[in-house]
């Protein structure tokens, strides 16, 4: 019976606060609405069932203590024998209401039915009310009213208007208590009539119109807020689902506009981005750039086609990362077309012509095996350049260049240190 809250709440026209017809036509069931109201309203009620429950807990702690209150009060004058059933009374319906709520809030959470312990839970709440009136009934048998008879008087009309109150989630709960409390009244007050004429009838008429009044606009805001906390619910939790899609798809536009989309590798401004923020590195370490050209690729396009050209590109991109991995200090990126970009770390010149010769060799191995059985083999010319203080990545891009233009010269497939 119990279901989750998975239909979108509609926001609440502000015009019908006006018009309480309108109110119990979209929102109370049983008016004919359309399936749509029929499932907003269901979702509206369920929730407002689940608070009233959770309040009946807090007027079964509040009743203890009207009862030791009022025992205190109607023993004074009529001693604690003739009160003592009454309060036996009370505390079994408290303990009978408790027992119920805590059934129905297990059944909640398990989405099961509840719905004859919320019957027997309504029926519970009105007999409480009525027993409270049979305090009334004792304090009748008093003869002339003393402090303890008011104070007790003060403290049942406090207790109804307050149960009243806790049983505004759920409406038929809260007539049972204004029923249960003047059905229990009305008697020891019609036995009255003879010595004190209309006028108590009067004044407790009086008082239940006021309560059902209260009660009426407690209920109709009560729904109003469980309306109002649903929708928040739901705006808040397609706020999250929006924060998420947003975020995934700026990592995303991230991810893309900082990558060769071909490749994967970093692109030719992360490259240049990312040796900018490097910590700087101890005085024996010195940092080198390779330029990476890939040896007559054109030929290769021309020769074998533009897809298999691209497959040689990402082949050889893998090959690079892994190179990458091996290490710390290490990236890569594509410079643009067949030419790719290391920057690495070590401790002398030697050390960096063998990380440019390592890298040589490893690009030379690469072989793609196209579908008409042929394999392409590629090379590559490397020209390798330290990056000073002083002149940063750009001026050793340009001495990088240099030394690969000179590899280019001297025959190809070479790794050429600058100067
Ligand atoms: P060299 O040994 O002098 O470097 O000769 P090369 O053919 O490698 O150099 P060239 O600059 O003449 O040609 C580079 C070729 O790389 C031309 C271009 O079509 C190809 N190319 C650039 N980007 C891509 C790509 O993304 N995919 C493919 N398949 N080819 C590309
Ligand atoms: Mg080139
Ligand atoms: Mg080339």
């Amino acid at each position: 019976m119990h279901e989750t809250c998975q239909t979108w709440v509609p926001a609440p026209a502000l015009r019908r606060t006006s018009s309480w017809s309108a109110i119990r036509r979209t929102w109370r069931i049983g008016a004919r609405p359309r399936e749509f109201d029929l499932k907003f309203s269901r979702v509206v009620n369920e929730h407002m069932i689940g608070q009233m429950v959770h309040r009946e807990f807090a007027a079964i702690y509040l009743s203890m203590v009207g009862v030791a209150f009022l025992t205190v009060c109607v023993a004074w004058e009529v001693g604690l024998a003739v009160v003592l059933p009454v309060v036996a009374l009370r505390l079994a319906s408290l303990v009978n209401n408790h027992r119920l709520c805590y059934k129905i809030l297990e059944a909640i959470s398990r989405q099961e039915d509840y719905s004859a312990d919320l019957r027997f839970l309504t029926i519970g709440i009105g007999i409480a009310a009525g027993i409270w009136s049979l305090f009334i009934i004792v304090l009748g048998s008093v003869d002339h009213l003393s402090l303890g008879v008011v104070l007790a008087c003060i403290a049942l009309i406090v207790i109804y208007m307050l149960q009243v109150l806790l049983t505004s989630y759920y409406p038929p709960s809260m007539r049972a208590v204004l029923i249960g409390s003047s059905c229990a009244v009305t008697a020891p007050l019609l036995l009255a009539w003879g010595s004190n004429g209309p006028w108590l009838l009067v004044a407790f008429a009086i008082l239940l119109t006021v309560m059902a009044v209260v009660a009426s606009l407690l209920e109709r805001q009560a729904r109003w807020l469980v309306i109002l906390q649903l929708r928040n619910k739901q705006v808040a939790e397609r706020l999250t689902r929006a924060n998420q899609t947003a975020t995934e798809a700026l990592s995303q536009a991230i991810w893309l506009a900082s990558r060769d989309s071909l490749t994967g590798l970093l692109n030719r401004g992360t490259i240049a981005r990312n040796f900018g923020k490097q910590p700087a590195t101890p005085a024996d370490v010195q940092r080198y750039v390779a330029l990476i050209d890939l040896d007559h690729f054109k030929a290769i396009n021309d020769r074998s086609g533009h897809l298999a050209g691209d497959q040689v590109l990402v082949r050889v991109s893998q090959i690079l990362l892994a190179w990458e991995k091996l290490g710390t200090g290490r990236q890569v990126g594509r410079w643009g077309g067949e030419e790719f970009i290391a920057t690495f770390e070590c401790r002398s010149r030697v050390q960096a012509g063998l990380h440019g010769e390592r890298l040589r060799r490893l690009i030379g191995q690469v072989s793609v095996s196209l579908d008409d059985g042929h394999d392409v083999e590629v090379t590559a010319s490397i020209g390798l350049a330290q990056v000073s203080p002083l002149e940063g990545l750009e001026g050793a891009l340009i001495r990088a260049d240099e030394a690969l233009y000179k590899a280019k010269e001297t025959g190809r497939n070479r790794c050429q240190l600058a100067a």
